[in-house]
């Protein structure tokens, strides 16, 4: 079963997947308490929720066994213009990642259960999920051998590096798993060197600093002492990714027609971004994940970047 999955999963355009064991997580449970505790989530107060099933996936979904996770490789090589403000490759694409994810994994669950029969899965709740606050999915690729979570926090999956989207399926069937990956970061410490804001500490992320979070997930503003600190970057931030050797040793452009960039993103200039209408900014980022940052949102971190002072006005 274990190789049918995988062999299905690459089949539905994935480009790699593991399957572990279902199992509570100890460890990462005694680590989210603390992290939590010190308010380094900053307002992402969804993570306080369901904490319990974020820990054990047997909780999220009833008759759990087995979780599936899969990958999706979206590096593109290419960049911006020069002087542009910088959005995070992962947010380049056309489309939805969310959508796409979804849609792939629908089809590999539907390839399981014509194989294994209907029971594989509780049909009753969800059971699928992308992106998803009740899932530590980064623990789950790392338990399903796919890869390791770096000193930068993110996975980074062993021939492909970091730049790739994490899906999981909790399957209700047993099967054999596979061994979990090592931690091959050594003595680098480049990730926490680059980073601007000194977000990293080598074992977990202040998301309060980070630019990430401060450009995407927070709603108010970017924090005053963050603002001088973004480095060009608007929406997102790639630069503890860039400087990681395994990016640079992995990392190639993806397969998937399904994330081909907005055009503007590789097109548009400084002025061009400065002066983006709302129309402008709806029309662009149509189908993309982008639109979760609201115009407003995206034209104030412009102005932080710019140092100009913009009109957001709608
Ligand atoms: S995403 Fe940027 S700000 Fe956040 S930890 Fe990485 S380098 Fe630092
Ligand atoms: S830059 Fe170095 S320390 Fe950071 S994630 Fe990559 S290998 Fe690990």
């Amino acid at each position: 079963m274990n190789k049918f999955i995988k062999q299905a999963a690459l089949e539905v355009g994935f480009d790699a997947c593991g399957i572990a064991k279902a199992d509570l997580l100890i460890e990462d449970a005694g680590f989210m308490t603390q992290w939590l505790s010190e308010v380094q989530h900053g307002s992402m107060s969804y993570l306080e929720r369901n904490f319990e099933k974020r820990t054990d996936p047997r909780l999220l979904v009833p008759g759990c066994k087995s979780v599936i996770v899969v990958l999706l490789n979206y590096f593109n090589a290419e960049n911006q213009p020069e002087g542009a403000p910088k959005f995070a490759k992962y947010a380049w694409s056309a489309s939805d990642y969310h959508q796409v994810i979804k849609y792939k994994l629908s089809e590999l669950e539907n390839l399981i259960v014509k194989q294994y029969g209907n029971e594989c899965f509780n049909q009753q709740v969800q059971h699928s999920f992308v992106d998803s606050a009740p899932v530590l999915e980064r623990r789950w690729a790392q338990r399903a051998g796919l890869g390791w979570i770096g000193k930068h926090t993110q996975l980074i999956a062993n021939g492909l590096g970091s730049y790739c989207f994490i899906g999981t399926l909790m399957m209700n069937a047993e099967t054999n798993y596979d061994e979990p990956s090592p931690d091959r970061c050594g003595k680098c410490t480049r990730c926490i060197n680059a980073c601007p804001t000194s977000a990293l500490n080598g074992r977990s992320l202040n998301a309060r600093k980070c630019i990430s979070y401060q450009t995407i997930e927070n709603r108010e503003e970017v924090e005053p002492d963050i603002r001088g600190k973004l480095s060009g970057r608007v929406l997102g931030c790639d630069i503890c990714a860039e400087v990681c050797p395994w990016n640079k040793k992995w990392a190639t452009n993806h397969r998937h027609s399904e994330l081909l960039p907005v055009g503007e993103i590789l097109k548009h200039k400084n002025e061009d971004w400065e002066n983006l209408t709302i129309g402008e900014f709806n029309s662009i980022f149509k189908n993309s994940a982008v639109r979760r940052v609201k115009y407003q949102k995206l034209m104030e971190n412009i102005s932080y970047v710019s140092g100009k002072n913009i009109n957001t006005d709608i």
